[in-house]
Order: C-alpha cells, then sequence, then structure tokens
C-alpha cells in the first residue's frame, strides 16, 4: 500500500468518525427537527412576564444556530413581546 492510498483511508476514517460525531451530538440535542413540526412549546418571559407560544420547531433551531458549546447552557430566542433573553421555557420534558 503506498502512502497516498494510505491517506485516502485515513481522510475516510475521519468523515466517517465526524459524521459519527455530529450524528451523537444531533440525536442528543433533541430528536429531528422535522418531526416537531406543527409542536408548540409554552415559554414564559421573566422579564416581562408576558406568556406566549412558540414553535418546537423554530425553538431547535434557534438552539442549534446559536449553540456556544463553551457556554454549556440552553439558549432560548429573545422574548417576543420585550426582546430580552429572559424566555424560560414551560412544560418542557
Ligand atoms: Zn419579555
Amino acid at each position: 500500500m503506498d502512502s497516498s492510498s494510505l491517506k485516502k483511508i485515513i481522510i475516510i476514517v475521519i468523515c466517517i468518525a465526524a459524521a459519527l460525531v455530529v450524528f451523537a451530538i444531533s440525536r442528543n440535542s433533541g430528536s429531528d427537527v422535522s418531526d416537531l413540526k406543527g409542536q408548540k412549546i409554552d415559554v414564559k418571559c421573566k422579564a416581562c412576564g408576558a406568556e406566549y407560544q412558540m414553535d418546537l420547531a423554530e425553538f431547535y433551531n434557534f438552539r442549534r444556530e446559536n449553540a456556544d458549546p463553551a457556554a454549556q447552557k440552553v439558549l432560548l430566542p429573545p422574548c417576543q413581546k420585550c426582546g430580552k433573553n429572559a424566555i424560560d421555557e414551560k412544560n418542557l420534558e
């Protein structure tokens, strides 16, 4: 086996490992977003007290797009009423 085909194999193995890691992380962060279409969660704003429902798929998309692994905290979209980052999820498993 020459070194260039060995390199190709190493690259393929790294790609598979990366795919597995992404798969494991996305499974960990919740169900597939496509399954969440039409589902709602109740949220409450700690700043202004507003209570409303938001789309669960939207909620998870926000978390995925704004995920900060270093912060290790649950990210929530800003309040629809006052715009502050103070909403809390209600009744979410
Ligand atoms: Zn608010």
